[in-house]
C-alpha cells in the first residue's frame, strides 16, 4: 500500500500518535534540525538493523537446512553385517521359539544383572500392573490414555508391528491393488514433491526419501507369529529401490511425564500413526501404479534410514534427533519399487557432536542403559562401551561395526516391564526435545557454529530453564490440565506436538 493510498488510516496508527504528541505535529518535528538528524540516523540505523536482521534470519534459515555430510555412515567392514531381525530385543521377547533356542541370553542377563527376570512373560506382564489413582501418572486415566493410543493398531489387527512383526493388515505385503497404469512424473523433483505433499496431508511433520540400502534392512526377516524366517528375495513381493521415511510427532507435555504411563499415551499413538500413515502413503503409491509396503519398526532399522533421508542425526540415546523436535518423533518407512525421485542426503546440524558433551538422557535413564559421556570412547565407537558389554555374547542385540552411540536395550526393556509401560525418559530429557518456540529454533540454528566447549553449559542450561525433568509426578498433573485453551490456541503451537503450556 502506498503512502497516498493509506490516507486517513494513518492517523489511527498508534505509533504516529506517539510521534505527534511528542513533537506537536509532524511538520514541526521535521522542521527541527536536531530531530531531522535523529530521524535520519534512526532511519539509517533501522534500515541497517532490518538488513542485519534479514541477513541473520536468512543465515539462521540456511543453518536450519543442515550441512550435507558425506561421511555417513562410518562403518568398520571387518565387523559389520546386516542385522538379523531375530536379534532385536522386542522381536526376541515376542517369540517363544527364539527364547527356547537361546536360553543362554536370559541366563547371562540375569546372572550379570543379579535379576530373576522372565523375558517372555515380561511383555504380557507389562500392561497388567494395577493402577493406583493416588499416584499421578499411574492412574486409571493414564492407563486409559495408553490403551486408547494403541487402539488403531489393535483394531487393525496390527499390534505386532510395534514388535517387528512384518506383513500385518496395516502394513500388508499384498500388492493386488496396484494400478496397472503407472503415473509418469515430468521430473524427479516433481515426484519427490508430490510424495512429500501427500505425506504432509496424512500428518507427517517431516518426510525424506532415501535409496534402499541393504545394510539397514533386517536380513533375514522373521515372521514372529508363524515362527519362520523370511527372505527378501523369495518372500518379499518386489525388489525395493526406495525407502520413504516419515516422522510423526509425539506430544511435548505428554512425553514430559516420562517414565509415567501417561507418556506411553503419545508413544502408543505414535506407533498407531506410524501404521496408519505408512499404509496411506503405500496406498498412494499403489494408486499410481507402483508397488509399495509400509513399515514401522519392521523390515529395517529406522534411525539410519531417517539419517540417510536427511531428517536428523543419531543421538546418544539411540534415537533419531530431528531438528526442532529432537527425539520426540516416531519413524515410519515405506518401501517401494518407484525410483524416479530426487533422493535426499544425510545432513548435520551438529547434534551428534553435541551429544559428546551432553549426556542428559543417560542421567535420566532409570535402567542405566545409556553410556555417560565420560565412559570409554564417550560411548561413540564401533563397539558398545556400557557395563558388561565386553562379556562374550552379552551384546547379541547390538548392530556391530557402525560408528554410533550404543545402549543396552535389554536393560531398557527390563525397566519397561518393571514400570508397567514403555518409558521414554531419554526422549523427554533430551536437550533437543523442546517446545516449538522461536528462540529454541534460533538455538538450533546456531548450534553448528557454537564452540563445543559451550555444549556442556547449554546442556546444563536446559533443565535450569525448566525443560527435560523426568520422573516428576507434577508433570502428569500438569499434563492433564494442558488441554485448557486448546480451542483458541492462536499460535498453533501443537503443530509439532506441544500445547504451548510447558
Ligand atoms: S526408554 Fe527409559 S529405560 Fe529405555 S533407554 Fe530410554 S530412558 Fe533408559
Ligand atoms: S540428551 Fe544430550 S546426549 Fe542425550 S541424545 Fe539428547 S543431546 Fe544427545
Amino acid at each position: 500500500m502506498t503512502e497516498e493510498a493509506q490516507g486517513p488510516e494513518q492517523s489511527s496508527n498508534p505509533d504516529t500518535d506517539v510521534i505527534a504528541s511528542d513533537g506537536g505535529d509532524q511538520g514541526g518535528l521535521l522542521d527541527n534540525p536536531e530531530r531531522r538528524s535523529f530521524l535520519k540516523r534512526a532511519a539509517i540505523g533501522g534500515t541497517g538493523a532490518l538488513i542485519g536482521g534479514a541477513a541473520t534470519y536468512g543465515a539462521a534459515m540456511h543453518s536450519l537446512q543442515g550441512r550435507p555430510v558425506d561421511d555417513y555412515p562410518s562403518i568398520d567392514e571387518k565387523i559389520f553385517k546386516p542385522k538379523d531381525q531375530r536379534d532385536v530385543v522386542l522381536n526376541f521377547v515376542s517369540s517363544k521359539a527364539l527364547n527356547q533356542k537361546h536360553p543362554e541370553r536370559n541366563e547371562q542377563y540375569n546372572r550379570l544383572q543379579n535379576k530373576e527376570f522372565d523375558w517372555v512373560a515380561g511383555i504380557k506382564d507389562m500392561y497388567s500392573k494395577p493402577w493406583d489413582n493416588s499416584k499421578p501418572g499411574y492412574t486409571q486415566m493414564d492407563r486409559a490414555l495408553q490403551k486408547a493410543g494403541w487402539a488403531p493398531l489393535n483394531i487393525a489387527g496390527s499390534r505386532g508391528s510395534a514388535n517387528l512383526q512384518p506383513d500385518t493388515p496395516l502394513n500388508s505385503w499384498d500388492q493386488s491393488d496396484v494400478e496397472q497404469e503407472q503415473y509418469q512424473f515430468s521430473s524427479k523433483q516433481d515426484a519427490s514433491n508430490a510424495i512429500k505433499s501427500a505425506a504432509r496431508v496424512f500428518g507427517a511433520v517431516k518426510c525424506g526419501i532415501a535409496r534402499r540400502d541393504k545394510r539397514w534392512d533386517y536380513d533375514p526377516l522373521y515372521d514372529i507369529e508363524n515362527e519362520k524366517e523370511l527372505s527378501w528375495e523369495k518372500d518379499f513381493p518386489f525388489e525395493p529401490k526406495t525407502v520413504i521415511v516419515i516422522l510423526t510427532p509425539m506430544d511435548y507435555d505428554c512425553i514430559s511425564t516420562a517414565p509415567a504411563w501417561t507418556a506411553d499415551g503419545t508413544a502408543a499413538d505414535g506407533y498407531s500413526q506410524m501404521g496408519v500413515k505408512a499404509t496411506q502413503i503405500a496406498t498412494f503409491l499403489q494408486g499410481m501404479g507402483y508397488q509399495a509396503v509400509g513399515a514401522g519398526n519392521d523390515l529395517g532399522s529406522s534411525v539410519p534410514y531417517a539419517i540417510m533421508a536427511g531428517l536428523g542425526e543419531g543421538g546418544r540415546n539411540g534415537a533419531l534427533l530431528a531438528p526442532g523436535v529432537g527425539p520426540r518423533v516416531r519413524i515410519a518407512k515405506i518401501y517401494t519399487d518407484f525410483d524416479f525421485v530426487e533422493y535426499d542426503e544425510p545432513h548435520s546440524w551438529g547434534m551428534t557432536d553435541f551429544c559428546l558433551s551432553c549426556g542428559k538422557c543417560a542421567e535420566a535413564c532409570p535402567s542405566d542403559a545409556i553410556p555417560l559421556p565420560e565412559d570409554k570412547n564417550g560411548g561413540y565407537a564401533y563397539e558398545p562401551s556400557y557395563e558388561f558389554s565386553d562379556e562374550p555374547g552379552y551384546t547379541w542385540n547390538n548392530h556391530h561395526g557402525i560408528k554410533k552411540f550404543y545402549s543396552d536395550a535389554k536393560r531398557c526393556y527390563n525397566f519397561w516391564v518393571e514400570n508397567g509401560s514403555a518409558c521414554a525418559a531419554c526422549i523427554a530429557s533430551c536437550t533437543f526435545n523442546e517446545p516449538d518456540y522461536w528462540h529454541h529454533w534460533f538455538i538450533m540454528a546456531i548450534n553448528p557454529v557454537t564452540p563445543s566447549f559451550l555444549h556442556a553449559a547449554m546442556a546444563e542450561a536446559h533443565p535450569a530453564f525448566g525443560y527435560g525433568h523426568t520422573n516428576d509426578p507434577k508433570k502428569a498433573v500438569k499434563f492433564w490440565k494442558s488441554g485448557e485453551g486448546m480451542r483458541v490456541n492462536t499460535g498453533m503451537k501443537n503443530n509439532i506436538g506441544t500445547s504451548n503450556k510447558s
